[in-house]
This record gives structure tokens, sequence and C-alpha cells, in this order.
């Protein structure tokens, strides 16, 4: 069968009462951005609480990649390839139109067990719902006489939608859920090259918010292949997020100023910390209204709930750690799923291997913390603003 359209349905957005058309907007453009590149396939739009993608011409070779597409676009509850046919008030002329369907989705002589489901949005279609359904399986065993109706564990649910046309569909393909990606602000992503962060990032997206991401690079102790590991892991979560502004910092000479004036076990600690600063002031800039980190408690030293609290202590903007209550394998589970581990795996060094301590304090004492970082102060304004001014965008 070839496919004229698409019927999307969004369970979450349908709630959002007086602001619901916004959600539907943010949603249209969103699987309209996501289908760019088929330029002139489709028209994508709303009407009567669905979201349609109608196209012009036969789309059949690009069917595959259009699905798995659409299954990266948060606030998607399912996609339904549709068969739209025009109203028609006449039995007769419908029961046509959904033998056709059968016929052409599933050949001549079917031998499935079904059940019809009508819905009859359009009151002018006199008959009711059930009895449309009831009339519908009648004609359909009449027809293919190998099919047989179970109401309860059918193998094929044929849906019949009378509204200002009909729409006739037995597929649905399950979306990713979640709320449409710019319906929930913009927030900054401190992405490492890492397993945990490209997958807190994906998460947050998921609940509809803007993506902006932040990588601290250390040059020459950080390589090139280092920093394009965290450039492709931005690009695989815009896949799912949509275009996601990178921002990527020297933090080199921060980290020698630390390594050099600073207690060796205070050093992760220390570093992440003015991380965290340096990423709050970005964030403000780009009009981020929260952080994202992709810590876990006591997956290393730097974050047992004490270190956490000490690097979350800098930052006046909520801190978003999504996986913090996840296991290791919990978070490789959706680092697989998303398309992100293969990439977090290559073996590229991390600014904060570097320069670790052999034995990093887990808990840290915030009073001895504030001391070490007095050692710092006539150095670190001044490094902190070159950073900054310094940085490099990359949109992924
Ligand atoms: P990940 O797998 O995300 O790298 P991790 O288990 O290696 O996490 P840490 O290295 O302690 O954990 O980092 C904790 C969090 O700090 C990361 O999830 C990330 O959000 C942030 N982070 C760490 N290193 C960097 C970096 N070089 N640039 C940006 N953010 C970083
Ligand atoms: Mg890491």
């Amino acid at each position: 069968m070839n496919y004229e359209s698409f019927l999307i349905k969004y369970s979450e957005i349908g709630l959002k009462g007086k602001n619901r058309y916004k959600f539907e907007d943010a949603l249209v453009s969103r699987i309209r951005e996501t289908l760019k590149e088929f330029e002139g396939v489709f028209n994508v739009y709303k009407e009567q609480e669905r979201i349609y993608i109608d196209s012009s011409k036969d789309f059949s070779d690009i069917y595959d990649r259009v699905i798995e597409k659409l299954k990266r676009v948060f606030g998607i509850f399912t996609i339904c390839p549709i068969k739209k046919v025009e109203f028609t008030s006449d039995y007769k002329e419908l029961s046509k139109f959904v033998l056709d369907f059968v016929k052409n989705v599933y050949g001549t002589d079917p031998t499935f067990t079904f059940k019809v489901k009508t819905r009859r949005v359009n009151k002018s279609f006199e008959m009711h719902s059930d009895d449309v359904s009831a009339e519908l399986g009648h004609d359909i065993l009449e027809t293919f006489n190998k099919t047989k109706v179970d109401v309860h564990n059918p193998e094929v649910r044929i849906f019949v939608e009378i509204r200002n046309h009909i729409n006739i569909y037995s597929e649905k393909i399950d979306g990713p859920g979640g709320l449409p990606v710019g319906t929930s602000g913009k927030a900054m992503l401190l992405l490492s090259g890492g397993i945990d962060s490209p997958v807190a990032g994906y998460m947050i997206a998921k609940r509809g918010v803007v993506i902006n991401a932040i990588y601290f690079h250390a040059p020459p102790y950080t390589s090139d292949r280092a920093k394009q590991k965290v450039v492709d892991l931005a690009k695989i979560v815009s896949k799912w997020a949509g275009h996601i502004k990178l921002h990527i910092v020297n933090f080199t000479d921060i980290q020698l100023a630390i390594y050099e004036k600073c207690p060796h076990d205070e050093l992760t600690i220390i570093m992440r910390r003015y991380m965290m600063k340096i990423a709050e002031m970005i964030a403000e800039k780009e009009k981020c209204i929260a952080l994202i980190t992709g810590e876990s408690i006591g997956q290393v030293a730097s974050q047992t709930v004490e270190s956490l609290r000490s690097t979350n202590e800098v930052c006046k903007l909520p801190v978003f750690r999504p996986l913090i209550g996840f296991d290791k394998d919990e978070i490789v589970d959706v680092a697989k799923r998303i398309g992100t581990f293969e990439t977090s795996i290559l073996p590229y060094e991390d600014c904060c291997t570097i320069f670790v301590a052999k034995h990093p304090v887990t808990k840290p004492n915030l009073n001895h913390i504030y001391k070490s970082e007095e050692r710092l102060k006539e150095v670190i304004d001044d490094l902190i603003a070159k950073s900054i001014n310094t940085q490099e965008e990359i949109i992924c």
C-alpha cells in the first residue's frame, strides 16, 4: 500500500488547556524541521486536535527514513500511516473505501483475525459508530472469507475516523512520547565525551527543553579527536533535541592554575566548581534558565552527595541531574537506544582524567575548599574571562 498521509497523535500535550495550541504549533514546527530534507514532499498541519502529514506524491522510497525521523520527535505518541478519503454520508461508499484499504494493505486473500473501531466526529454521517463498526465487520468477513472477528485480541485493528474527511488505518507506530522541544525553555548541558551527559541531555530535551551545550577542553592535554567526539555526540543528541549550540571552552590555564596552587586531593572538586560557574555565566548570556549534568549519586568521588553539594553550591540556576538515581547499566541501556553509546566509548582522553589525583576527597569540606580557592584569587577572574571570550561556538 502506498500511503499518502500520516496521522500524528499526541498525548500529554492534549492536556495543556488553553496553552494547547502552543504545544501543537511547536510539534508541527518540530515535525517540519525534521522533514526538511524532503523539501516539497510533505505538508504538515493541524486540524481538529490532530496533526497530519500529507504528501503530494508517492513517498514509498523514503517511507522508512521518514518513520525513523518521526520516531525521534518528542511529543509524538503514535504515528499512523493512513488512507485519507473524502467525507461521504453514504455507508456503501464508506464500506467500499474500507474494503479497498484492506485489499491494498493485506492483499486479496488475507487470513487475519480483526476488529473494526469507528469514531464518528462528524455527525452528518448518521449511523452510530458501533453500528458502522458492526456493518464494516460484516462486509469484511463477507469479502475476505478467511478472516475472522476477534474483539478481544485481534491481530489487526482497523480504525475508521469519520471527520470532515475520513481516516482509515490499521497500523500504529510508537513515537517517543515527551513534549515538543521548544515548549519548556532552554538549558545548558555540560557535555563531556562520556556516556552519561549525552543521555542527560536527551532526557531533558524529551521534556521539551531546548538544549545548548558546553564542553571544556584542555589542549594540548586533550586532543582534537576528543573535541571532535563531543561534537559528534552533540550531533547525535540533536537528532532528538533539534539543533544544539555547542560552546567549546578552553579550560587549560584554569586547570593548570588549580593544579599548581591547590591541594591535589581537591583538584576534581575545585575544577568541577569552576566548570559549573563558567557554564552558568555562558548560560545566562544564552538565556538558558537551568544547567544539566550527567551526574549520578556515588558513581565517582566527585559525585558523592557531599561532592554534589559542593559543586551545586556555586550556581544560582537550578541544576538538572536526570540520571541522579540511575545505575550505570541503566544509563548504558538508554545510551545504546539513542545511539550515543558507540561514540561515547571511543577511548579519547577527557580533561578531568588527566589532572586527577590518586586519592580524591569523597567528602569535601567546604571550608577547606574555600581556603584552597583563595589561592587562585589573583588569577582566576582573568582566566575565567579569557576562557569565556575565546570560546568557540558550533551549531550541531
Ligand atoms: P560523563 O559520562 O557524562 O562524562 P562521568 O561519569 O565521566 O560523566 P564526571 O567526569 O564526574 O562524570 O562528570 C560529571 C558531569 O560533569 C558530566 O556528566 C558532565 O555533565 C560534566 N562534565 C564533566 N567533564 C566535562 C567536560 N570536560 N566538559 C563539560 N562537562 C563536563
Ligand atoms: Mg566524564
